[in-house]
């Protein structure tokens, strides 16, 4: 058992088919395509992804099949560098996939996908010993019964930080919201749960569920942050983007990075906007994902780093 990974992400765990093409097929017609990716995918999958690409030990828990897709998406967050062996392979569950179509004249992305059947983890399955080796436990929001138990385990483990990428409204997720101690949404989630696309008041609203620090991507716009006291916002670095799926995990892979290493929220923002704006330059969620010295050089570059947060990060 491996007893030293920083981060551990819990949640949806599937398979990517990235597509891309110049034109938009017309219907009962065939189009070649100029390649063809696959690879690990899921929210916190792939801000593991995103960590492990920096150089973070990480590892996830969900749960896949034991058909040809989930030995798939084993094998490929293998690859991606992240611990494995608490995923789950159940032989009556199907492995869930995801057909990314990246439309590379619009920069349009449309997504095809199945959600499998029998991926829910039961939370009397989880390993207590082995997660709370982590220093920052991250959900997506999916395997809720298993996010809950563990966010509320993890209040008594000491040095344990719990962040939440909230993407849509499901059940119990304000819940989820009120145990974890940093909780960053999507502008969609903004939209479902305050009805409309006020940052400030969403995320003050997150606040009164419980979470001490709260924040929101808008895309091309940027981020915002509140640690309850102060505000924060971060304008999206320009890059020629290409795709921005997967820009919510990248950005989580690096806000997380930032957590580690001690960094102040600002600079957390920086460092998250950086792996996130890098990501977009590349098809799908992981091909772009930067190593370490692609994201200092990126943030070097747009003097986004102070020589303090550099030594830090070096530490
Ligand atoms: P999600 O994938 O969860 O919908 P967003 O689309 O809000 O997330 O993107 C997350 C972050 O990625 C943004 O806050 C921004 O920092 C970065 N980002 C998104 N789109 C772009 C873009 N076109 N160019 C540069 N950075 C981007």
């Amino acid at each position: 058992m491996n007893l030293s990974l920083d981060v551990i992400g819990i949640g949806h765990v599937t398979s990517d088919i990235v597509c891309p093409f110049e034109k938009w097929p017309e219907t009962d017609t065939k189009t070649i395509l100029p390649g063809l990716t696959l690879s690990g995918g899921g929210p916190t999958a792939n801000a593991m992804a995103a960590l492990a690409r920096l150089g973070v030990a990480c590892g996830l828990v969900g749960k896949l099949g034991d058909d040809l897709l989930g030995r798939f998406a084993r094998e490929a967050h293998a690859s991606d560098g992240i611990d494995i062996s608490h995923l789950q392979i159940d032989p009556g569950t199907e492995s869930p996939v995801s057909v990314i179509l990246c439309d590379l004249t619009r920069s349009t992305r449309t997504i095809l996908l199945t959600k499998g059947r029998g991926t829910t983890l039961d939370p009397a399955t989880l390993d207590h010993a082995w997660l709370r080796q982590a220093r920052v436990i991250h959900f997506d929001g999916h395997q809720m019964p298993a996010s809950l138990a563990v966010a509320r385990a993890a209040k008594s483990w000491p040095g344990a930080r719990t962040v939440l990428d909230a993407g849509s409204m499901k059940p119990h997720l304000p819940e989820l919201i009120g145990l974890c101690d940093v909780v960053f949404a999507s502008a969609r989630f903004m939209r479902e749960l305050t009805g409309g696309e006020d940052p400030e008041r969403f995320m003050q609203a997150l606040h009164e569920l419980g979470a001490p620090v709260a924040g929101v991507t808008l895309g091309a716009r940027g981020s915002m942050l509140s640690d309850g006291k102060r505000h924060f916002k971060q304008p999206a670095f320009e890059v020629a983007a290409k795709d921005t799926t997967g820009a919510g995990d990248a950005f989580h892979g690096g806000l997380i990075y930032g957590l580690l290493h001690g960094l102040a929220w600002d600079a957390c923002l920086r460092i998250a906007s950086s792996v996130a704006a890098i990501k977009c330059t590349g098809l799908g969620a992981r091909s772009a994902l930067p190593g370490r010295d692609a994201m200092m050089q990126f943030m070097a570059e747009r003097q986004a780093i102070s020589q303090e947060d550099e030594l830090r990060l070096f530490r």
